[in-house]
């Protein structure tokens, strides 16, 4: 059957990505993706859900010890990675 282009462009006219919706962090004052937890402060409608500090001090114990296995210098892989944000 003929594929014309009003049918082409009838069905991509569906295909519109929509924007997605933030919210503001009553706590942090941070944007979030809504129905989630605020990955700044770790707390979903004003309950602590995320212990963030935890979260951080953990990331950091792991790329110590990926640099200590590649035989880089702790120090100079986290000014690297700091470089890199
Ligand atoms: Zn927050």
């Amino acid at each position: 059957m003929r594929h014309t282009h009003a049918h082409t462009r009838n069905r991509r006219s569906h295909h519109a990505l929509a924007a997605i919706q933030l919210s503001i962090c009553k706590d942090c004052g941070k944007s979030h993706l809504r129905h989630t937890t605020c990955q700044n402060c770790g707390k979903y409608k004003g309950v602590q859900v995320i212990d963030v500090a935890a979260r951080a001090l953990k990331k950091e114990n792991r790329a110590k010890v990926k640099a200590k296995s590649l035989g880089i210098d702790p120090e100079k892989a986290k000014i690297a990675s700091a470089e890199k944000k």
